[in-house]
This record gives C-alpha cells, structure tokens and sequence, in this order.
C-alpha cells in the first residue's frame, strides 16, 4: 500500500497533476476537496449545518461524485460551492467526519490523495508527500481559465479562502513534516508530474 500525499492551496493544480500522477503510477485518485464540496451542496439544499449531516451521508468520490447515489460532479464545481465548502471545512465535527471516511478508503491500495490536510492529518505516514503551490495571480488565472470566470473576481474569492484555510484553527493548511515543496508557477503539467513520480518508491520516475 502506498499513499501519495498532494495538498496545497486553490488552483495549485493539485487535481490536474494528482490525476496524472495517480495514472503514470497506475494508483487511485482520491480528490477529498469533493467531499467538503459534496457536504456543503447537499447542506444548502436542505437548509441544515453541514455538521448535521457530514457523518451519515453517503459520498463517493470516484471518477463522478456521488451523494446519496445522485451525480453532483458538475453542481459542485460553482463558486457559490467552493465558499460553502471552505466555510464548512472549517468546522471540526465536519472534518472529523470526513477525515475518518478519507482514511477507510485509503487504508487499503495505492492511492494518489489531493487536499489540504492529507500529509498532515489524514496520511501522515504517507510514503511521498507533497506542497504544491504557484504564485496567487497564476493560480487564479488558471482557474479562471478552467471554469470560463473573470479572473479578478476568481482572485478575490480565491483570497479569501486561502486566508480562511491558512488561518482555520482545525488543520490549517501547511506543509506536512517531510512534505517536498514544489512551485509550479513556471513549472509545466508534465515537469511537475515527473518530479512527483520520481519520488515514489519501486516506480521507474
Ligand atoms: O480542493 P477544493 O477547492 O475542491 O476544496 C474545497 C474546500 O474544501 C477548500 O476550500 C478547503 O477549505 C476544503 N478542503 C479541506 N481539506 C481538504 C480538502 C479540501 O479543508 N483535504
């Protein structure tokens, strides 16, 4: 069993380059940000905390994401769900809800896992650990760019949830002990998904 440990801040390019790694290895991707997402969709609709609801309903993050069964890949994807999931990763009933679903899947095969806390909460024993950040203008350009947004406006918000997961007082985000920081400001897809792999034990890097 290996884990692959990427966290770092919005738009780093986690998803894109934990994608790509988990497939050179031949390992699963497992993006945990779906999860808060997935918490703080279904939250909204039924007008509950998040808290309320984190530890009986049923999310899958596979390739499409699952809640309760219904397909919400697309629905969570909005601006108006990425604040929603920010504020509700910032409780720690909802965290501990999803930490532990988090750890249950990955206690068995080979995993790529992309968040913010996977280095240091979810797998601190994780074989490879990794920061991947850019330089703020550059994360929100390529965000924007992504999802067909103005850049300013995705900056902004991006600011802000930055601010709030660096600062929260339940796993902050930060680089894990023994995580490799990786800038990919002026890094390609490619370049950054090499020096990942090479990092990993028993694979050809
Ligand atoms: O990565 P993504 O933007 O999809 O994550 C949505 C939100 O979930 C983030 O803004 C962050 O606050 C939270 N999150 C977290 N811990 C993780 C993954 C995501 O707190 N492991």
């Amino acid at each position: 069993m290996t884990v692959v440990a990427i966290d770092g801040p919005a738009g780093a390019g986690k998803s894109t380059v934990a994608r790509a790694v988990a497939d050179e290895l031949g390992f699963t991707y497992l993006d945990t940000g779906a999860m808060y997402r997935g918490i703080a969709l279904a939250a909204a609709e039924r007008r509950v905390a998040p808290a309320t609801i984190a530890s009986t309903l049923k999310i899958e993050p596979g390739e499409r994401i699952l809640v309760d069964g219904r397909d919400v890949s697309d629905e969570i994807r909005t601006p108006e769900v990425s604040e929603a999931a920010s504020r509700a990763a910032a409780d720690p009933e909802v965290r501990r809800a999803v930490v532990e679903q988090q750890r249950r899947l990955i206690a068995a095969g080979d995993w790529v896992a992309e968040g913010r806390d996977i280095g240091t909460v979810v797998a601190p024993d994780a074989e490879v650990k990794v920061f991947l950040t850019a330089d703020p203008e550059e994360r929100a350009r390529r965000r924007a760019v992504e999802l067909g947004l103005d850049p300013a406006r995705v900056l902004a918000e991006q600011t802000i949830r930055d601010e709030r997961d660096r600062t929260r007082e339940h796993s902050p985000l930060e680089p894990a002990a023994g995580a490799v920081v990786l800038d990919s400001t002026h890094m390609s897809l490619r370049e950054v998904v090499a020096r990942i792999a090479e990092l990993v034990p028993g694979t050809r890097g």
